[in-house]
Parts: structure tokens; C-alpha cells; sequence
């Protein structure tokens, strides 16, 4: 059984957790990054790495994708060690430290841990007439445009990744057809007017109720409520359902939970000594769940941590310009 030693073990590198990271080293701490995925970023890479981002300090506009290498090579320069695609299920507390079991066996012991895992493991919703599609012209996720271009795409969902996906698929596929099953939608108000406004068809109170071809996706089957089924071409099919999270083995390490988030004051200290919390995953009266939010939060945990680490330290960490 493997085992590692560090000073932050960091569980998920989402935004919060790789510039959680950075701070880490900044502070002179070594740190280690777990998350279940294989690539770094959490839900910016998984679900909008395309989309701009207009509301990260510093940064008029941001590609989710520049945001993210961004991060990473800001954390580079607290040379973290990256344990990706490896779920962390166990924690254990020890008289100076604390180990946290990875779902491979690894074992991690660290001064402290910082839980910046988001909204958790997350999978995708599945669509149900979509059953042995993935790969064959039908994805969950739009990691890049290029596969699209020229293509009949018929994306499914009313939600942010949806219209995010029509609106950037439009000027490129030969045809976007946006298929919800209700007449509201879940998105910002200003991209479902931005779609509503270009090329892009949409067909509400409907489902996808097939998917045809022979060995790749040919042609979809749209019902709408009370109305016979009609049948589109469609080369690509994104089912932008939403995802299921799962928060896992961590709801049962003790922790003050409300509604699936971690219960944190305002030193991001969770109820558990050594355990701090930042970002998306974290709950306190009037938490706002951003990206600007969570890196406040990371600053605040992992300059508490440090001291948790070693008690003759200070909260303040000084400036970074001056260091
Ligand atoms: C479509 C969409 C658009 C958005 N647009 C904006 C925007 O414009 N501006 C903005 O501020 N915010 C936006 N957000 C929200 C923003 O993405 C989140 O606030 C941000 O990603 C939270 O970062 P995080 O690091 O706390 O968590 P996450 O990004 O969720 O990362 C958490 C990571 O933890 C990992 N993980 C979870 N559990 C475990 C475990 N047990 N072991 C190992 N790894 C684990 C996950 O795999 C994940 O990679 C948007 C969200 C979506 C879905």
C-alpha cells in the first residue's frame, strides 16, 4: 500500500483547490491535490471550458480553459503533488496529524486538510433514450467545438451548460436544435435571449425520445407533449441534463453537514480539528457559490491551516509582492 506524506493534503482541484494550492506554497507548505477526475479544473473543465467567464476579478473576460491554466500554473509554483483519478474515502485522525485513504489504497498523511470538493464527485444525468450512444455521436460534455463544426447537433436541457453549448455551436454546425421539456429555462437570462435571438431552433415541452443510425448517430426522434413523434438528422447529440453529485464517504466522516455542504466558520475551520473547507462545498449564512468567492475562501483556509500546521505561525502570511 502506498503512502505519502505533506503538509496540506487537498482534496479536489477544482479553482479553489488549485489556487489553494498556489497559497500553500506561498506559505512554504508542501501540499498534495486529490480529485476524481483526470484532468484538473473541477466543474470548469468538466462543463464550460469554452464559456467566457465575466465575473473573476481582474479579468474582464476569461475562457474557462485560459482561467484554468492559469491556476495550474500558478500552483506549479508550489510544485504540488497531483493524485488524479483517485477518490478520497477515508479520514483518520492521529494526535499531529491526519490521514485521508484514497479509493486505490493510497494513504496520505498531512498536517491539515482542506476540502474543496465542490458539489462532489459528479456524473452526468443520463438521458434515457440514450442508452449505448456515448461515443457513437452522443456526449454529455462539449470539451471542444471542433468535432462540431459542420454537424446536425440536437442538444438536450434548459440549464446554463445547454445554452452555453447552443450559443457557441451556432456559428460553426450546419444546425443547432435545442430540445427542453419545459417552456422556462434554468440558464442566464442573457444567453437563453442571446440564442433565442441567432439560428438556433427551440423546441420546448419535448424530449429526444430515440436516437437512430447504424453504427453512429444519423438521425434523433423529438416528441413534443401531446403530439406525434418527428424525426431530425442529427450527427451529434449533447445531453446537457445536468449531473448527479455525490459528496461520497465524506458525509460520514463527522462532519457539520446542511443540505450536502460542509458547515464552516469564518476561519473556512470545519467542526473537525485540522479539517478546513473552502469553496462551493462550504456553507455558512449568506454563502455565495462563485469562483471569486472561493478563492477568498482558499486565501482564508490554507493561511488558518498553516497555522493548525504549526502553531508558531501567523494567520497573516504578509504580502506577496513584497515576498
Ligand atoms: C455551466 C456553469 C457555468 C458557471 N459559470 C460561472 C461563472 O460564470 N462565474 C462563476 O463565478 N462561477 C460559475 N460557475 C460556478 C463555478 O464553476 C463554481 O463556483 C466553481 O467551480 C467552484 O469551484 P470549487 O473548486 O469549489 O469546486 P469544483 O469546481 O466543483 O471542483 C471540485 C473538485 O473536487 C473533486 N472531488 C469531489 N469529491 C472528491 C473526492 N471525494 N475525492 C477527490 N476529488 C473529489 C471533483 O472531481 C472536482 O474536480 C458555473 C458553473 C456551471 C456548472
Amino acid at each position: 500500500m502506498d503512502e505519502a506524506t505533506t503538509d496540506l493534503l487537498i482534496i479536489g482541484a477544482g479553482p479553489t483547490g488549485l489556487y489553494s494550492a498556489y497559497y500553500a506554497g506561498f506559505r512554504g507548505l508542501r501540499v498534495a491535490l486529490v480529485d476524481s477526475l483526470p484532468e484538473l479544473g473541477g466543474q470548469i473543465t468538466a462543463m464550460y471550458p469554452e464559456k467566457a467567464i465575466l465575473d473573476v476579478a481582474g479579468f474582464p473576460s476569461v475562457k474557462g480553459r485560459d482561467l484554468v491554466e492559469g491556476l495550474v500554473a500558478q500552483a506549479a509554483t508550489a510544485k504540488p503533488d497531483y493524485f488524479l483519478e483517485r477518490t478520497a474515502r477515508g479520514l483518520e485522525h492521529r494526535d499531529d496529524d491526519v490521514v485521508v485513504t484514497l479509493d486505490d489504497g493510497t494513504r496520505i498523511v498531512a498536517g491539515a486538510v482542506l476540502i474543496t470538493a465542490g458539489i462532489g464527485k459528479f456524473s452526468p444525468r443520463p438521458l434515457p433514450a440514450g442508452d449505448g450512444w456515448v461515443g457513437r455521436g452522443m456526449e454529455f460534455f462539449v470539451p471542444s467545438f471542433a468535432p462540431y463544426a459542420g454537424k446536425d447537433v440536437v442538444i438536450v436541457g434548459g440549464g446554463d451548460s445547454a445554452f452555453d453549448w447552443a450559443q457557441h455551436l451556432e456559428p460553426m454546425a450546419s444546425s443547432v436544435t435545442l430540445v427542453h421539456r419545459r417552456d422556462a429555462f434554468r440558464a442566464h437570462q442573457r444567453t437563453v435571449d442571446a440564442v433565442t435571438d441567432s439560428g438556433v431552433e427551440i423546441i420546448t415541452r419535448a424530449q429526444v425520445t430515440a436516437l437512430r443510425g447504424d453504427s453512429l448517430l444519423e438521425e434523433v426522434e423529438i416528441t413534443v407533449d401531446g403530439e406525434e413523434p418527428q424525426t431530425r438528422p442529427a450527427q451529434a447529440l449533447v445531453a446537457a441534463l445536468g449531473f448527479i453529485a455525490d459528496l461520497g464517504t465524506i458525509q460520514e466522516w463527522g462532519l457539520v453537514t446542511q443540505k450536502r455542504h460542509v458547515v464552516v466558520d469564518s476561519a473556512m475551520r470545519t467542526n473537525l480539528p485540522r479539517v478546513f473547507a473552502a469553496g462551493d462545498i462550504t456553507d455558512y449564512p449568506g454563502k455565495v457559490r462563485l469562483i471569486a468567492v472561493g478563492f477568498g475562501e482558499a486565501a482564508t483556509a490554507v493561511n488558518n491551516a498553516a497555522v493548525a500546521i504549526d502553531p508558531s505561525a501567523h494567520v497573516f502570511p504578509g504580502h506577496s509582492s513584497e515576498a
